[in-house]
């Protein structure tokens, strides 16, 4: 079975090659499977669950892709009503009294780009833009168009007020971009949507970025593999995963290429620059929000600092597929 999907991508991004990482190694031939696919955060999501009552399981998919699509458009950075798009508009300007949801992501994405030195940064979105991947038509910048975006990128940019639940941008210019982090977290809740409907076993994969609940049919665990992105037919490493998520940041899927170089869609904050060296990051944790950042921030820090900061984070599971050929995994 095939799970990373995101054939879309060619038109929406201008991906020049699509691989296939993901895909599910165990059989699903025992018990009562519901799988459905649904587009979501521009890409494929598919949410398969196990159950003895069929029912119950179609209804918690639908409750589950309901509350996806719900958390879509509260962080979607393309809608221009989204609280997101609100809080970029005017948070530069003045304090903004945001939801609960919205106040407690931020807050962890500052987080994430605390104990990863800022190599996630959740304020890339001025950089995001500079590169063109808004933009269907990626282009490279200027050196002073870097530099300029790099003025109003950085996490200590946020001002947090827990107590009025609002946000102040001490740039003008800084925005918020939680594509690093977004499909994790609604992932997350997906799969807190099926365990209160009372499902125990099933999948939630939003592009790539997998919870695996409870265990496949008849087996112990849910198994992952993890393809070549080079040669497809050659399996590089398998998970094994019970009530745990696994996220994969790449360069093989959206990307831009301009004399034949690769410009990932994953920005080093310090330079302004898209990362380079790096094909993949696996990451496997307890939560999807985790593992999401968390391959994000070691993509940017590459293969030293990326395991120094794997090394602290306990439990966790972590593939690096490097351009010259290396592979490491930790632990
Ligand atoms: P994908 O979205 O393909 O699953 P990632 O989880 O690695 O991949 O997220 C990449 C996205 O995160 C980018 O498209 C952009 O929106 C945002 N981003 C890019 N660079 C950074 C960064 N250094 N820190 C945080 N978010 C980033
Ligand atoms: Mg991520």
């Amino acid at each position: 079975m095939i799970f990373k999907k995101r054939p879309h991508l060619f038109i929406l991004k201008g991906c020049g090659i699509f691989y296939f990482l993901i895909f599910i190694l165990a059989g699903c031939s025992q018990g009562l499977s519901v799988k459905e696919t649904r587009v979501l955060m521009d890409t494929l999501c598919e949410i398969s669950c196990y159950s003895p009552d069929g029912n119950k399981a179609v209804r918690a998919i639908d409750e589950a892709f309901k509350e996806m699509q719900r958390i879509e458009k509260v962080f979607s950075k393309f809608d221009k009503n989204s609280e997101l798009s609100k809080i970029n508009k005017i948070a530069g300007l003045e304090n903004i009294k945001v939801s609960e949801e919205a106040f407690r992501l931020t807050e962890r994405a500052i987080y994430y780009s605390r104990i990863s030195d800022g190599a996630f940064d959740v304020t890339v979105a001025p950089l995001m833009e500079t590169w063109g991947f808004v933009r269907k038509h990626k282009s490279m910048p200027g050196e002073d168009d870097i530099k300029n975006a790099l003025k109003s990128v950085g996490y200590k940019n946020i001002e947090l007020d827990s107590k009025k639940l609002s946000i102040r941008f001490l740039n003008k210019d800084t925005k918020i971009d939680f594509g690093g982090i977004a499909k994790g977290y609604a992932i997350d809740r997906a799969r807190d949507v099926l365990v209160s409907n009372g499902i125990r076993n099933g999948l939630v994969n939003l592009g790539g970025n997998i919870f695996a609940l409870g265990n496949a049919p008849g087996k112990k665990n849910w198994k992952i593999g993890v393809q070549d992105p080079r040669n497809k037919s050659r399996l590089l490493y398998s998970f094994e995963l019970t009530d745990m998520a696994i996220s994969t940041s790449g360069n093989y899927e959206r990307f831009f290429e301009i004399g034949g170089k690769r410009y990932s869609h994953i920005m080093n904050p310090l330079t302004g620059e898209p990362c380079q060296g790096i094909i993949s990051v696996t990451v496997a944790l307890d939560s999807a929000e985790r593992a999401d950042a968390l391959s994000t921030a070691i993509f940017v820090m590459g293969e030293k600092n990326g395991l120094t900061l794997a090394k602290s984070i306990k439990d966790i599971k972590v593939l690096i597929l490097k351009e010259d050929g290396k592979i490491i995994s930790y632990p």
